[in-house]
């Protein structure tokens, strides 16, 4: 299998503590500081003709990050029309997609530009997003070797703008290491990045016909799932949206299409007597306000035990004053803004009725101009008093009793999401015991609950918040082959 396998498995990134990459960084940035980047439709045939329309920075209203021609329904139809599975061999495949790989990391400036500009990412969440996407291609590239069923066909990728690159590449990878037709629309917020992406792809040696990008909005989104022409899809988005696609599948496509879909989270950390207070406070920082907690993996709902509460949330909300918010450009932000208008305004909302009725324990004041809003914590009786996934920088806090830790694990279980889940405790039975009976993805000890390494901690839900099998795990790409229906219908 030698020939599957990258030099170098995982990226090797940067260390933002380091003097020498950080000059680095800065001067392969700084000349796509003010450049206007483009995104088109990039079929297999002649896309429709239409007219550009302009990207904002969501940090700055001033900057026109570039311009976009958004897709017909029409482009779908070339698109499904063009698509044809890649038949390269197993090994040229593996070795194309390292390629891309390459690609990317040499395009490191480029890409940390444009993610700033167009998603709001600061320099640490630009590294993290370039090394996942890497990673994610160099993974997959390496689980060619064990596939032993043909692809499923022509597949389409929808993705979200909170990580614009990785989950972008890592659909995409996925489905292109088994040999599939991949017809990808990124969220409306990001087809920049989404178009310099497959651009590279393509100059790697990704056929034109097994990667066609079709950037677009809802319509595009539903014509690319409701086609009988289409054999599987993967989705990351919200929970509301899966649930759609698996009508329309239902409804339009042969019965055996899979959907791979990562959803939304209602995630909880719990914080007992006995934890390091120090390194909590650092972790629920991390986990509820690193990306201005839009992630699906964000911390939302903290639980502190009672008789150590007073204390923790001195040092929480005294810690949260360091928190810098901006530029995500600057090397000094901490929180960069929301995604956008819309997001900021229902976020704000949330948060306006939080403060009316009495609820808001602690708030930073926004920053002026972009789509900024001043991480906040916000006081419930526990998990159950969340009406939803509120995707932004707000923590909601709550305190248990030292025998009310099974009923916390219980009414966490009960919203039926399962994506995340924290424990800081210094008690080992306590965390055998947590993990028996907690019900999530990704379960994280004494650490923050975000940021999931491809290859050693494969990423996704259970319930309400996926289908599995997990990103950056083993079973993710045969799940794009027709192993699994083949397996079932024996
Ligand atoms: N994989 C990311 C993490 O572990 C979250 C992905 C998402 O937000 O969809 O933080």
């Amino acid at each position: 299998t030698d020939l599957f396998l990258p030099e170098r498995p995982n990226s090797r990134g940067w260390d933002l503590a380091n003097a020498t990459h950080l000059a680095e960084i800065e001067a392969a940035r700084l000349p796509f500081r003010d450049t206007r980047f483009t995104a088109a439709p990039l079929l297999a045939g002649e896309p429709a003709a239409r007219e550009p329309q302009p990207l904002p920075n969501p940090a700055d209203p001033g900057d026109t990050v570039g311009e976009v021609r958004w897709s017909t329904p029409a482009d779908v139809d070339t698109a499904l029309a063009a698509a044809q599975p890649w038949d390269a061999a197993p090994e040229e495949r593996a070795r194309v997609l390292n390629g891309v790989a390459d690609l990317y990391e040499e395009h490191h400036g480029e890409i940390f530009a444009i993610v700033a500009r167009e998603a709001g990412k600061s320099l640490p969440d630009a590294v993290g997003e370039l090394r996942e996407a890497v990673d994610f291609l160099r993974y997959y590239a390496a689980r060619i070797a064990e596939l032993d069923a043909p692809p499923l066909g022509r597949v389409t990728c929808i993705s979200p703008w909170n990580f614009p690159l990785a989950i972008f590449t890592g659909q995409i990878a996925a489905a292109l290491a088994a040999g599939n037709a991949v017809l990808a629309k990124p969220a409306e917020q990001t087809p920049l990045i989404a178009d310099l992406a497959v651009r590279l792809m393509h100059e790697a040696g990704v056929p034109r016909t097994a990667i066609q990008l079709l950037p677009g909005g809802g319509e595009i989104g539903a014509a690319l799932t409701s086609d009988a022409r289409v054999d599987g899809v993967t989705f990351t988005g919200s929970t509301e949206t899966a649930l759609k696609i698996r009508k329309a599948m239902a409804e339009n496509l042969a019965p055996g299409a899979p959907l791979t879909a990562e959803t939304g989270g209602l995630n909880a950390m719990i914080v007992d007597s006995t934890a390091l207070a120090e390194q909590a406070v650092a972790d629920v920082l991390t986990s509820a306000f690193q990306s201005a907690g839009q992630r699906c993996s964000a911390l939302r709902c903290l639980y502190v035990q009672a008789d150590v509460a007073p204390m923790f949330k001195e040092m929480l909300f005294g810690a949260m004053e360091e928190l810098r918010l901006g530029d995500p450009w600057s090397l000094a932000t901490d929180v960069g803004p929301l995604i956008d208008g819309e997001a900021h305004a229902a976020i704000k909302g949330y948060v306006d009725k939080a403060r009316s009725e009495g609820r808001v324990l602690k708030e930073l004041n926004a920053t002026a101009g972009g789509h900024f809003l001043g991480p906040v914590v916000i006081g419930v009786s526990g998990i159950e008093a969340i009406e939803k996934e509120v995707f932004g920088p707000v923590l909601h806090l709550a305190t248990f009793e030292a025998d009310e830790l099974d009923a916390v694990i219980d009414a966490v279980n009960a919203r039926g999401f399962g994506l995340t889940f924290g424990l800081h405790t210094r008690i080992d039975s306590r965390v055998q015991h947590v993990v028996e009976r907690v019900h999530a993805g990704n379960l994280y000890v004494n650490r923050n609950q975000i940021g999931a390494i491809v290859g050693s901690q494969p990423f996704g839900g259970e319930g309400l918040s996926g289908t599995g099998p997990k990103a950056g795990g083993p079973m993710y790409v045969r799940k794009m082959t027709r192993a699994e229906g083949a397996e079932k219908s024996q």
